[in-house]
């Protein structure tokens, strides 16, 4: 089995499922497998570029707004420390002025008090004198230490400037505390150095900026003198040493003042970059610099790159997931397409060189998902010869350019019933606008997968065989009339006709009447010679409309499918009838047959073949029966009658088991001396529930079902065990005559059973005789005259019975082998009515006489038939007027004479 068939490529729950082929074809797929992966993770790579870069930008933007931030905020620092020192710088020229003209203000404390100059920014304000001995000051325990080493003094000593002086960051007496004096030289009204006036201020008083906040926790604030030595600083609310710094290093001073971008990494101890900016104190020497820690810069980009990370590895997995699906994806999808391939090359190489033209339809979506059309996806050559096309021109075809009209409507129909159920396979005669190059067509459609593969063979040869052969299967050779087999081939379809026009259909069964005797006497080829010439007579009465086929032997069936009411039928049998009543002429011989027909009428008299050709049958036997009219209807009463036989048929088997028959026996009485002459045998059925049923009622389903041989053995047995008992009992025996059927005779059996029912009740040839009918001679003649013949020999008398009924006459007579002619009741019972009764009989008696055969004549029911009979000299009689049949027990009376002496005497003197 092709691995295609058991379906998808992934089935992991089903165990095995990664067969050797599909592992083999995965390897030989793998350069297109990886197709989808390298896609994704470009995708991937390209979104963490773009995610990085955006976080460059981030970055390159908020190092910007650093810079800017730095930049403003060291221009509100330059300005707050611009303000301060310039109060500072106005307090001391105030006070320098004030030193040099006011007489009566003698210390700073004193001054202090009036004026409250000193805020809290000061620590103190001092005045030396040209010693450098402070005279006068407001820091407690000051006063008279010498400040003349130091640096501002000095200053102020050799330089007459009268501007304010910032000096370098000093160490304050307090402890930890560092200061910054502002300091001014005093001149003496008439001129010339007269000492020194300072402010001292705390150096963390200088790095202390009223926007804190903005500075954030790693920011940096710093004054520094144009000089190049820091005045002040602060980092991240921590005051640094000016003198000291512990984190600023001497790299940063070194850089100068004017510092504008990111700190190096030696400017800092805490190793945090900066951004830096610097502005100068306006009217100062000074230059204020702030700059903003890269950590709290860069906080906010924090947040962002998480975000960015977060969305990176979300995308990352979308695409992981993308290129495994799309992997999957691809690999079912090459899967399917290998399998499709496969079953296509696997059709290809099964049909190739086949006589079996192959297609695989692929289907064509229109809106909807709905199957628009299918187009030609591959074929083989045999199959594009189909249309007389190359296999290369004919894929890529669409079935809508193949096909159109009803024709394609037809296929659309078929390919959707094979697109629900799998399969459909059919076999049609091509129509004449198809495009197939063939006449008889088997087509085979298989779904595969989506697609449907197509095969189409050629069966036109076959086709046409199997047509010759059913023409021939459905033709009688003989007749070249239709056949039973066409019969139960068309008669169902043309009742479903009927049924839905809602019309009548007659059924005709023809019988011809005298057919077996001619064939028998004649030969069968005559007998063929005659079918023919019926069959060509009937076609010539019947309407085109009409079908006629023969049935077998002699039987014919005539369809009537156009009549409007019962009469149509009848009219058509009678024309039959009529044709067929005309005698034939073979071999120079005229033949006489006439017909029998047998109606039956659909839907009156059935609804199915079977039904109304039987009931035609039934109508048949009726209308054989009846001797004036040659066609009957079906009617149910003769359905009845039928039974009641069928039924007959079947107790009779089992009254030939049962012993159910008894033997009556009818007196044959001589005319010459009244005395019992002979005995007829009559059967009679003692049935369990109809009690004595009389031979007429069962002898014709004895010989139909056969069962008469039978019969007439035991008819015949019982007949030799009376013989015997009469003999026993010493009772003088008469001949007994028993009625032989012609079956018997057909049968070849009479003479064995004759002899042996003789032998074994050990009685003489002449107490049995044998009746037979001139219908039994006329058929199978040569057979009877054998049997006759033998009998004769063996000294049994034969009977001719009911002489004068059958096909036999007096002009026959000197040809038939028999003993005694039993004159038929009909011929006797004219007797005294009419006068060529009695001519008839005359001739009959004395031609017997001639020929030396006994007449009897039957059914002699009254004493004038019973004179007339002893006038003409007829030598027995039997007849109710004897006699009625008798059960053997009762024959006994007749020993004694019947008629008396004298009409005995009188009797044979007529005979004379
Ligand atoms: P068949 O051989 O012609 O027998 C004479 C028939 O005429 C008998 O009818 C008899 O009862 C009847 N018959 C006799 N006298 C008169 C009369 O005066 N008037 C009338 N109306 N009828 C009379 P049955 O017994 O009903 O037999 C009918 C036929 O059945 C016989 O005709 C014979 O052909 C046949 N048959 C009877 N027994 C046998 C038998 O054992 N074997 C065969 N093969 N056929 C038998
Ligand atoms: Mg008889
Ligand atoms: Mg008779």
């Amino acid at each position: 089995m092709n691995n295609c068939d058991k379906g998808a490529f992934f089935q992991p729950w089903k165990p095995g499922w990664l067969t050797r082929d599909k592992r083999r074809f995965v390897r030989r797929q793998a350069a297109s497998l990886v197709v989808w992966p390298v896609v994704s993770l470009a995708l991937g790579v390209l979104l963490w570029v773009v995610l990085f870069s955006m976080l460059d930008a981030d970055r390159q933007r908020m190092e910007d707004d650093a810079l800017r931030q730095a930049t403003l905020l060291s221009a509100t620092y330059a300005q707050q420390i611009g303000r301060n020192v310039a109060q500072l710088d106005q307090l001391t020229s105030v006070l320098k002025s004030v030193w040099e003209n006011a007489e009566s203000m003698r210390t700073l404390e004193e001054i202090q008090k009036k004026t409250g100059f000193i805020d809290n920014t000061i620590l103190g304000i001092s005045v030396a004198d040209t010693d450098g001995i402070v005279t006068s000051t407001t820091i407690p325990g000051a006063l008279g230490r010498s400040v003349s080493d130091r640096d501002d003094f000095r200053f102020h000593q050799s330089h007459p400037t009268p501007s304010l002086r910032i000096g370098p960051p000093l160490k304050s007496l307090l402890p930890e505390t560092e200061i910054v004096v502002l300091s001014r030289r005093l001149d003496h009204p008439r001129g010339g150095f007269a000492g020194v006036i300072w402010a001292s201020i705390d150096a963390a008083f200088l790095a202390d900026f009223t926007n804190k906040s903005s500075l954030g926790a790693t920011g940096v604030l710093a004054l520094v003198g144009q000089d190049g030595v820091l005045r002040a600083a602060k980092l991240g609310g921590t005051v640094e040493s000016a003198l000291r710094p512990k984190v600023i290093q001497p790299d940063f001073l070194r850089a100068g003042p004017w510092i504008q971008g990111v700190s190096h990494a030696s400017w800092f101890a805490d190793g945090i970059r900066r951004y830096l900016a610097s502005e100068q104190v306006p009217g100062y020497p000074l230059v204020a610099v702030v700059g903003l820690g890269a950590e709290d810069v860069f906080r906010p980009l924090q947040e962002i790159e998480a975000n960015y990370r977060r969305i990176g590895a979300a995308g990352t997995a979308v695409f992981i997931l993308f290129a495994i699906a799309a992997t999957v994806m691809s690999l079912r999808l090459a899967w399917r397409k290998h399998c499709e391939e496969t079953i296509r090359s696997t059709y290809r190489i099964a049909t190739e060189g086949a006589k079996e033209g192959f297609f695989m339809w692929s289907p064509i979506y229109g809106k909807g998902d709905s199957i628009v059309d299918y187009e030609m996806v591959d074929c083989n050559e045999r199959g594009a010869s189909f249309y007389g096309l190359t296999r290369k021109d004919l894929i890529g075809s669409r079935l809508r350019q193949l096909y159109s009209g009803p024709l394609l409507q037809e296929l659309l129909g078929v390919v959707t019933n094979v697109v629900e159920h799998g399969f459909h396979e059919e076999e049609y005669k091509t129509r004449s606008d198809t495009k197939l190059d063939a006449t008889w067509i088997n087509r085979r459609f298989v779904r595969a997968g989506e697609n449907i593969a197509v095969t189409i063979r050629d069966i036109g040869e076959r086709k046409q065989l199997e047509q010759e052969k059913s023409v021939l299967a459905e033709q009688d050779t003989l007749t070249a009339l239709p056949n039973r087999h066409w019969l139960s081939r068309y008669l169902p379809l043309a009742l479903e006709r009927a049924g839905r026009e809602g019309r009548f259909l007659a059924t005709l069964f023809v019988d011809l009447d005298k057919f077996k005797i001619v064939n028998d006497s004649w030969g069968h080829s005559t007998g063929d010679q005659l079918l023919q010439a019926v069959a060509h007579r009937m076609q010539t009465v019947l309407r085109p409309d009409d079908r006629i086929a023969r049935f077998g032997g002699d039987e014919f069936i005539v369809l009537l499918e156009n009549i409007e009411r019962e009469a149509n039928a009848a009219e058509v049998a009678q024309r039959i009838v009529d044709a067929l009543a005309q005698p034939f002429h073979i071999h120079r011989q005229e033949f006489l047959i006439g017909t029998s027909i047998g109606i039956s009428l659909y839907p009156r008299d059935g609804q199915e073949a079977e039904t109304l050709i039987r009931n035609a049958d039934i109508a048949m036997y009726n209308a054989k029966a009846d001797i004036g009219m040659r066609y009957h209807f079906f009617s149910d009463a003769l359905f009845a009658r039928l039974q009641r036989r069928w039924e007959t048929e079947r107790e009779l088997a089992r009254a030939t088991e049962n012993d159910e028959f008894i033997v009556h026996y009818q007196p044959r009485v001589s005319l010459r001396n009244g005395t019992l002459a002979g005995l007829e045998a009559l059967v009679r059925w003692q049935h369990p529930v109809r009690g004595i049923v009389y031979p007429g009622d069962f002898i014709p389903a004895a010989e139909s079902t056969g069962l008469i041989l039978r019969l007439g053995e035991i008819v015949m047995d019982k007949v030799g065990a009376q013989l015997a008992q009469w003999r026993a009992e010493g009772m003088p025996l008469v001949p007994v005559s028993v009625n032989i059927s012609g079956k018997q005779f057909n049968d070849g059996s009479v003479t064995g059973l004759v002899e042996r029912c003789l032998q074994q009740y050990g009685l003489p040839a002449s107490t049995i005789e044998v009746e037979l009918t001139e219908s039994t001679m006329a058929t199978n003649a040569q057979q009877v005259a054998h049997e006759l013949a033998a009998l004769r020999a063996m000294g049994v008398s034969v009977h001719l019975d009911d002489f004068g009924t059958g096909y036999s006459s007096l002009a026959m007579l000197h040809s038939l082998d028999v003993d005694v002619l039993k004159v038929d009741r009909a011929f006797t019972s004219r007797l005294g009515r009419a006068e060529e009764g009695e001519v008839l009989f005359r001739a009959i008696i004395s031609m017997a006489k001639a020929l030396e055969m006994k007449v009897i004549a039957e059914g002699v029911e009254s004493d004038g038939q019973l004179r007339i009979l002893q006038q003409l000299g007829c030598e027995e009689v039997q007849g109710y007027l004897m006699s009625a049949p008798l059960p053997a027990s009762e024959v006994r009376a007749f020993q004694v004479p019947v008629f008396g002496q004298a009409e005995a005497a009188r009797a044979s003197a007529c005979d004379h």
